[in-house]
């Protein structure tokens, strides 16, 4: 069956912005066909094995010339693939998704739009700018200063000028001079205000703030690079005194988060609220133990307690009791322990309350409230990674228990960001790496190859994720306790507001 071809508009950068209709349609993607303003962190929620065309980047760095993303579209939904076709901001506004459309029409292709949050109004909206206000103009338009190749862009100065209400010029920044100087000529107020727009409603983003005789010399001053926007109108005034994102205290501030795909969400959005740029590139994943023979040959037996150190450990319990044909009944009698509140919750999740977490979240002291609950010759299920710590068994063992260790999942180390990392890291653009495990830091370190560890700030979870940061000589800041909410006090106890 011929499948559906789904224009989705991305939004002006990060997941945040992106609608949840988008967010529903990604997804479920078979596969999808992005362009190069489309953030990395949108492209993770598509399913691990759906095909990635990249339009906006081709062989020798040249974006994949229109006729051929018209044709991939075409192709991949004759494939029978629900395809995605990803674009930044909202697909019909200076997109070419009018033109995409037509094509997948007389192609005989379905198609469906989903709209995006434009970068003409997110970002004028993060600088602090209205795009209108009464007291200030009635009218908004957008216009885009590049022209078809060959060709240069009549834009009639004059009526824009007339019409009195906010401009906003999209793909603009290298003709920010005849922009300014045509509005000059049509006999705009020189002391309009006006602001140029860089990476807008991103954590990386910059602005300037002129007026439109001093715009273009203030902008090329600060050096703003693509992407940007330039606008023009009474309504810039304001935008130092409704400027929300900059005093954010983490603006400024780059942070990448290593922690795996499925947990990151939570970490990411918070330190977006806070303002930082987040840089999502998960360096572990972990891949469930197939074969069940261990965990079959451990429920012949009884434990006092059933342990477990990860969320990810409860989810690999729960489908490896299903792949026995049991669930978690199989652990009835047992008493359950969650190495953190994380995991509790996990446990919660299914129904089930932890019957012990230790006050610090780590196997040594896991261990030690264990052994102090328990007879010498009491027995303990662990439930958890093959590549868990030694130290609880260890302890266990040392203290008379009975131990069975069975590895439901394996954690491996991966990242599919790792170019972006390593460029990042060389480029001394990184100001923060977070690490919720003794994993993330070795997966980081693997990813990051050759670039240097020093130039940034690791901010670990607790003791052991800190001592394998120090192992690698990272600068490290560490949480009071292992929370998520410990994690970003500490930072923004390390960046001076507290
Ligand atoms: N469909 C997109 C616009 C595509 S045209 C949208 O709705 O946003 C590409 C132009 O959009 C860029 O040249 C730049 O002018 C603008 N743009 C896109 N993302 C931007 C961002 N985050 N900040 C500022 N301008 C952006």
């Amino acid at each position: 069956m011929i499948g559906t071809v789904t224009l989705v508009g991305a939004g002006p950068g990060g997941r945040e912005l992106l609608t949840l209709a988008g967010a529903a349609a990604i997804r479920q993607a078979d596969a999808v066909v992005y362009d190069r303003l489309v953030d990395g962190d949108i492209l993770c929620l598509l399913p691990p094995g759906a095909v990635r065309v990249d339009a906006g980047k081709q062989a020798g760095n040249h974006p994949m010339p229109q006729d051929e993303i018209n044709a991939t579209l075409v192709r991949l939904a004759k494939q029978g693939k629900n395809t995605v076709r990803l674009k930044g901001g909202d697909c019909y506004l200076f997109g070419r998704g009018g033109e995409e459309c037509e094509h997948l029409r007389a192609n005989g292709v379905p198609f469906r739009v989903i709209p995006g949050v434009t970068s003409a109004l997110a970002a004028p909206a993060f600088a602090g700018i209205p795009v209108t206000h009464r007291d200030y103009c009635s009218s908004v338009h957008f216009i885009t200063a590049h022209a078809r190749a060959g060709q240069t862009p009549s834009i009639d100065y004059a009526a824009l000028v007339r019409l009195d209400g906010t401009l906003v010029f999209l793909m603009g920044l290298g003709a920010l001079e005849q922009v300014t100087q045509g509005l000059l000529d049509a006999g705009i107020d020189p002391a309009m205000p006006a602001a140029v727009i860089e990476n807008g409603a991103r954590g990386s983003q910059r602005k300037v703030v002129d007026t439109v005789r001093g715009l273009a010399a203030q902008v090329r001053a600060a050096g703003l690079g693509s992407p940007a926007l330039i606008v023009v109108g009474r309504v810039c005034g304001l935008s130092d005194a409704l400027d929300w994102f900059t005093p954010l205290p983490l603006h400024g501030k780059t942070v990448v988060v290593t922690r795996p795909r499925e947990r990151a969400g939570t970490l990411s959005a918070r330190l977006r609220t806070l303002g930082a740029n987040v840089v999502e590139a998960p360096c572990i994943e972990t891949v469930e133990n197939e074969d069940t023979a261990l965990l079959r040959a451990a429920l012949g037996h009884s434990y006092d307690w059933a342990v477990f150190t990860s969320p990810a450990g409860v989810h690999a319990a729960v489908h490896a009791l299903g792949r026995l044909g049991r669930d978690l009944r199989a652990l009835y009698g047992m008493k359950l322990a969650a190495i953190g509140r994380g995991t509790a919750d996990a446990l919660a999740a299914y129904g089930l309350t932890a019957d012990l977490v230790p006050a610090q979240y780590d196997g040594a002291h896991l261990a030690d409230a264990l052994v102090e609950q328990l007879p010498p010759d009491g027995a303990v299920l662990l439930l958890r990674a093959r590549q868990g710590t030694r130290v609880l068994p260890e302890k266990l063992l040392a203290a008379g228990m009975v131990v069975a260790d069975v590895p439901l999942y394996d954690t491996v180390y991966r990242c599919d960001r790792a170019d972006e990392l390593r460029a990042l890291l060389a480029r001394r653009a990184v100001d923060c790496v977070t690490f919720t495990s003794a994993s993330t830091v070795e997966g980081f370190v693997r990813a990051a190859g050759d670039a240097p560890l020093d130039g940034f700030t690791a901010l670990c979870i607790g003791a052991q994720t800190e001592k394998a940061a120090k192992d690698h000589l990272m600068h490290t800041i560490t949480a009071k306790n292992a929370t998520i909410d410990a994690m970003l006090a500490r930072l923004l106890e390390e960046y001076g507001n507290v």
